[in-house]
């Protein structure tokens, strides 16, 4: 880094060539892109495509496998072995693409979540991604941003910046622009430059970049990024690598005593390898991991085209959990599309009398101007003076936040914009938070008088109030006019309606220099002057969204900043309250007035949250987990990050939120929309139900196959099925139709069922009996099969082999249209919603075909080609689970 700090920001502008007002020329960002590259820091680049390739070869599973081969390799088996090689080459290959492809879609995911900058280009403010950023870009940075660079500060406003990443700092730094006179000891004492990866928690600011990418101190350190972006493994997935790990160690014990008790019985070594590397081969679910990545990926997919962008990939199973949903209400719940629609002056009431744009009568329907209404005037003078939303000549309201840009947009429908006043300078401001709920500006005036403008929830500013605006001049404001201006904002407030109140007083400039001090006692004594009511319309979709919930017993919770009698409003036309049930409400007050454990017992029945301030979310999210709830909970501002991320699965806002608030979340809703949540949930579920799917289909053929081989070796028999013919079943014929169940079409009662408990296995609600079940069923007919084809051709091993082989693969290619569904059998409408399957199973039938007719793969494989008379055999002997099933089921049906 250049020492830009010891010089003036003029000094750095010159010497960047670039403009602080007008910024850098899109010609020249393009010519210093070619020159710097790309704004990032390489360490983040994790992803190596030979990494996925070597992975699929360090899966536990495939070395046993390959042990094995190399073994029955040195035995002379060499065409056994090469062919085994072969396959599991093949199926790694397989593996590898489709993991490549899940990676890839991840990491595009991960750009779509990276963060983005806004520069000043060409004279006007744009929104760019991070990564495209150059030295000499002039930088808008504001509360929740990502430094996106290392930054030159050229004017701030209240700034303060989180600088842990960088220097273990835990406290926020005020910043400022003023050169510094010497170089400082460390890093953290640069307090004129803000530093790439670090957070704005408080303020604005623009400044210029210095350094990009790995030039940055972040660059200098970058290996120490340990990305909290990173994929882990889902709970599900950690559970099946340790089942793999169980099957093998089982089946490699029972292979062992099956050898050991043959060579007792006097079987030569080399056969009992042989059986002992076949059962290892018919044990191990070589297929299951990659079919489940597969799942997660397709499912992540799905989850961003409804616009639900997981960053975490255990989300996607914790989602299908979620039995609490905590939503904010302003932007998820409601449209955040907001207008003025009633102004309340202690002189008028005034109406909105259009829905797009402002254009007020007063009460008693007279025609209304600034001009004549003084009141009026004032209220939106004090709007476009209190308020940070960005407004220049040029392009009017730039960019703010959604309260703030309506209430510019009533005053400058009216022609008062921030630019009217030329008489008065801005000093400072104290910006709105949700803690406070409430914001001040200063601005002096020629006679170097300062007056504050200040705006904010009414309950905060009213009774800082010792006045109020009259005809002529201030009167005072007495216990009557109060409770007239409470009722007031109680009526708005039922309407839905969002009030601010708007003040102001005049203070001496010295009261003015020493107001960090004194800021509560400055904030009293105001003059009131009026209540804005704000409509932010609920969305639409939303009321259906909630009942869907409410019906797969996800309870959602409003949490809001707002007046309990707004979020109530809000609450009822949305659905959120039940019939017949216990709807509370609770508000920050009585939140804070409560113990952890009486909110423990009450926290259950509360559906609304009001006027709390984001310090109670976590509150909120602690007393709902204690309770044992699994719960959602979404978030904008800094200050929600903590909340987002203690909660089990945190949700940040696409388009209001902050990078603090997505850096903590596991998923972020592109389009803030509470309906995506729910959206989400429905996925999360049909994803978990398809992995069951197929981890029934695939264990039950495993399970078959072990019992077939098994069965052979306690009957006496000649090994019923080959290595290579069970490896061919495990990874090509059952490959396919598993993956095909991964993109099964979601059940549709997946959301009248109530939330799956996180603790509940992989198998449970009968599954490994039905697993144990079927398994058994398979074998049964597989080695009858087998035997009696021996039995009446008993010269021929290669032709009863592939009957049994034939009757497994066609018993297991019916079979897994039953696994469509977790629970029932075979439904044929569930069979046609699914056309990948029925391909699949086509596509199956024909590669298990080619090993049994075409010449080379035949002899291979070891066998022998079919006539109709053996396929019709085979057709009803492999029916013959599937008939067994239904009639069990039935009698089941009527027993029970
Ligand atoms: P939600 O949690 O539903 O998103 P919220 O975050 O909008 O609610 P806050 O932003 O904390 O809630 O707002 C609380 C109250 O503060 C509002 O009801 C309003 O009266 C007031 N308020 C909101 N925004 C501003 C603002 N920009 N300036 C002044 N007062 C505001």
């Amino acid at each position: 880094m250049l020492s830009f700090y010891i010089k003036s920001s003029e000094e750095t502008e010159a010497e960047l060539s670039t403009s602080i007002k007008r910024g850098l020329s899109y010609r020249e960002v393009s010519k210093r892109q070619k020159d710097y590259g790309e704004n990032s820091l390489k360490a983040d680049e994790t992803f190596n495509w030979w990494e996925v390739l070597l992975d699929q070869f360090r899966d536990f599973m495939v070395l046993v496998l390959l042990a094995a081969t190399t073994v029955s390799g040195l035995l002379g088996e060499y065409t056994d072995a090469i062919t085994i090689i072969a396959i599991v080459v093949l199926n790694a290959i397989l593996g590898f693409y489709q993991e490549f492809k899940a990676e890839k879609s991840l990491q595009a995911l991960k750009e779509l979540t990276a963060p983005e900058a806004k520069v000043i280009r060409d004279g006007e403010i744009t929104e760019i991604p991070a990564s495209e950023i150059v030295p000499g870009d002039i930088v808008y940075l504001e509360s929740g941003d990502r430094v996106p660079a290392d930054i030159r500060l050229n004017k701030t406003r209240n700034l303060e910046i989180v600088e842990s990443s960088l220097t273990g700092e835990s406290l926020p730094v005020k910043k400022h622009e003023d050169r510094l006179s010497s170089t400082p000891d460390s890093i953290g004492d640069i307090n004129n430059m803000a530093f790439m990866g670090t957070m704005v928690t408080k303020g604005s600011a623009t400044g210029i970049v210095t350094d990009i990418g790995m030039e940055t101190e972040m660059g200098q350190i970058a290996h120490m990024l340990a990305d909290e972006n990173q994929q882990v493994e889902t709970p599900l997935q950690k559970r099946l690598a340790n089942l793999g790990k169980v099957l093998v160690t089982i089946c490699l014990l029972v292979c062992i005593a099956v050898a050991f008790l043959g060579v007792l019985r006097g079987e030569p070594i080399y056969k009992m390898f042989m059986a002992g590397v076949s059962l290892a081969v018919a044990a191990i679910p070589e297929g299951l991991p990659a079919v489940v990545t597969i799942a997660l990926a397709v499912g992540v997919q799905k989850m961003m085209k409804k616009n639900a962008l997981v960053r975490k990939l255990p989300a996607v199973e914790t989602l299908g959990c979620a039995t609490v949903i905590c939503s904010d209400k302003t932007g998820t719940l409601t449209t955040n599309k907001m207008i003025v629609d009633e102004i309340y002056t202690p002189l008028l009431h005034y109406h909105n009398n259009t829905n797009n744009g402002h254009s007020f009568i007063s009460s008693n329907h007279k025609k209304v101007s600034p001009k004549k209404n003084k009141d009026l005037n004032l209220c939106f003078q004090i709007v476009a003076l209190c308020n940070n939303t960005l407004y220049t000549k040029e392009q009017g309201i730039v960019r703010g936040e959604p309260t703030e840009k309506a209430l510019l947009q009533a005053a400058v429908d009216y022609n008062i914009t921030p630019l009217s006043f030329s008489d008065i300078t801005y000093l400072d401001e104290i910006q709105f938070d949700s803690n406070r709920k409430r914001m001040s500006v200063f601005y002096k005036d020629d006679s170097n008088q300062v007056v504050m403008f200040v705006k904010g929830a009414p309950e905060v500013i009213v009774p800082r109030c010792k006045k109020i605006i009259t005809d002529n001049k201030n009167g005072e404001l007495n216990h009557k006019t109060t409770e007239n201006i409470m009722q007031k904002n109680e009526e708005m407030a039922n309407k839905a309606l969002r009030n601010i109140a708007v003040g102001y007083k005049v203070i001496s400039y010295d009261d003015y220099k020493n107001k960090n001090e004194k800021l509560e006692d400055l904030e009293n004594d105001l003059i009131f002057v009026g209540l804005m009511g704000l409509l932010d319309p609920p969305r639409e979709e939303v009321k259906d969204s909630i009942l869907k919930c409410k019906k797969a017993g996800v309870t959602p919770v409003m949490i809001t900043g707002d007046h309990k009698a707004t979020a109530i409003a809000i609450a009822k036309k949305i659905n959120l309250f039940s019939k017949n049930a216990d709807n509370k409400v609770m508000d920050g007050k009585e939140l804070d007035s409560l113990s952890d454990r009486e909110l423990n017992q009450k926290i259950n029945n509360i559906r609304v949250f009001a006027r709390v301030s984001p310090k109670h979310k976590l509150r909120i999210v602690s007393a709902l987990k204690d309770r044992g709830n699994i719960v959602a909970m979404t978030g904008d501002g800094v200050n929600d990050a903590p909340a987002v991320k203690s909660a089990d699965i945190g949700i940040a806002m696409g388009v209001t939120g902050t990078d603090v608030t997505k850096g903590a979340a596991e998923l972020i809703l592109a389009d803030d929309n509470f309906s995506t949540i729910e959206a989400a949930i429905e996925e999360g579920r049909g994803i978990y139900d398809n992995i069951r799917k197929f981890i029934r289909f695939l264990l039950s053929c495993n399970f078959g196959e072990i019992l077939t081989m098994l069965f052979g070796m306690l009957m006496g028999l000649p090994l019923p099925l080959k290595p290579i013919q069970i490896l061919w079943v495990n990874l090509v014929t059952d490959g396919l139709p598993a993956i095909a169940l991964g993109v099964d079409p979601k059940d549709p009662d997946i959301m009248k069922r109530k939330p799956r408990d996180p603790e509940e296995g992989v198998f449970s609600d009968g599954l490994f009996k039905t697993i144990l079940g079927r398994g058994l069923l398979i074998g049964l007919i597989t080695i009858f099969t087998f035997y009696r084809a021996l039995e009446l051709q008993p010269d021929h091993l290669d032709f009863a082999r592939t009957m049994g082989f034939s009757t497994l693969v066609v018993s297991q290619l019916i079979y897994v249209f039953e696994c469509q569904s977790v629970r029932s059998g075979l439904s044929l409408a569930k069979v046609i919603k699914n056309p990948q399957l029925i391909m699949a199973v086509i596509a199956s039938f024909m590669l298990f075909c080619l090993v049994v007719y075409i010449e080379p793969l035949a002899q291979i494989f070891d066998t022998h080609p079919l006539n109709l008379e053996n396929w019709m055999t085979i057709l009803v002997l492999s029916l013959f689970p599937t008939v067994f099933s239904v009639i069990y089921g039935k009698i089941k049906d009527r027993i029970f």
